[in-house]
């Protein structure tokens, strides 16, 4: 028998309880292993899961958290290659087994695991997960890059989700995207698609997050609260214009995860556009699903990333094309309770991420 590996992590009991600290073996099972936590980012998801009341599928108590990364500190038969390695766990496991996935079609896997919904998550010391998919991480790039291991948690979902977005929608140099939402997974989105050789619209209604990605990617920020929707459209137009980009074919990006991004972003559409879902809301938006085909135009969605895209996604960190540092704000792990508060209250504009 192995030795058990003493662990804590931060379970969730119910909407709105404070969440409490339980001990618990992390062993891994066989072709799983166990992570040592470096860190762990709040996402929109997990608040979504304790504010509002959205179901996970692992019945409760569970430890949230999908957005991991940290050191393999065992491993169950069949995953001893990864003991020691620094890894990235995508936010979403395919099972790679079953004929979607077999066709490269994980991100719709039936089987796939999403720690903090279907397995336990990462606020915790330990997460055990399969050891398929995992995402190694050069620690001598990651030095070179100026970066610790908990910062580039955040390349296991507000990276790699409008990476996938990007990546799918086909983004080319000479394209222009827009983004609605720039804080978050829309900052990353603005990044990623200018690295795809997009010039990049951003728009929100908070003018500090678009101050913030102004030097990261984005060549024209436009705040939603002070422009009318025509006006809105009438200023990308123009901003096209001037800099020699079609008036056709627009790339909008969707990451507010509000009803008032969704209506702003189906306002966007033009002849051959494509519309990318990437943020969440249980909200409901009235639209003239017609303009799709009046526009020529094509509506996307993608729940998560592959594990297979996940090391060109780290590569443009690694490389400097999508700065993550200046986006993140480590915190103690043992102050989980008091930084959901924070990060609902939007008192942290930065993704958290929580250091056990
Ligand atoms: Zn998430
Ligand atoms: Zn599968």
């Amino acid at each position: 028998m192995a030795v058990a590996i003493h662990a804590q992590r931060w379970l969730m009991t119910a909407p709105k309880v404070p969440l409490v600290l339980e001990a618990f073996d992390a062993s891994p099972g066989a072709g799983e292993v166990t992570v040592e936590v470096a860190g762990c980012g709040v996402c929109h998801t997990d608040l979504g899961y304790f504010y509002d009341g959205v179901r996970t599928n692992h019945p409760l108590p569970l430890a949230l958290g999908h957005e991991v990364s940290g050191r393999v500190a065992a491993a169950g038969a069949g995953a001893e290659e990864w003991i020691g390695k620094a890894v990235i766990v995508p936010a979403v496991l395919p099972c790679g087994e079953c004929d979607l996935c077999k066709r490269g079609l994980g991100t719709i896997c039936r089987k796939q695991k999403m720690p903090g919904n279907d397995i336990q998550g990462g606020f915790a010391s330990h997460i055990v997960v399969p050891a398929r998919g995992l995402c190694p991480v050069d620690e001598r790039r990651l030095a070179a890059a100026g970066l610790e291991l908990a910062e580039v948690s955040v390349v296991a979902d507000a990276l790699t989700t409008p990476y996938q977005a990007v990546q799918r929608a086909g983004v080319k140099p000479g394209a222009l995207a827009v983004v609605i939402g720039a804080g978050g997974v829309g900052g990353y989105c603005v990044q990623v698609a200018s690295a795809f050789g997009a010039k990049v619209v951003a728009v929100d209604v908070d003018d500090a997050k678009l101050e913030a990605v102004k030097s990261s990617g984005a060549s024209l920020t436009l705040n939603a609260r002070t422009l009318e929707h025509k006006a809105l459209k009438g200023a990308i137009a123009d901003f096209a214009k001037q800099n020699g980009l079609r008036p056709t074919e627009w790339f909008i990006f969707e990451c507010s995860g509000t009803a008032a991004g969704q209506t702003t972003a189906w306002g966007l559409l033009v002849h051959g556009a494509t519309l990318c879902v990437v943020g969440f809301t249980m909200d409901k938006v009235e639209l003239r699903l017609s303009n799709l085909m009046a526009f020529d135009a094509r509506a996307l969605g993608n729940w998560g990333c592959p594990p297979e895209q996940y090391p060109a996604a780290l590569d443009l960190v690694l490389e400097g094309k999508v700065k993550v540092k200046p986006f993140v704000e480590p915190l103690p792990l043992k102050d989980i309770n008091r930084v959901f508060e924070a990060v609902h209250h939007r008192e942290i504009s930065k993704r958290a991420v929580l250091v056990p």
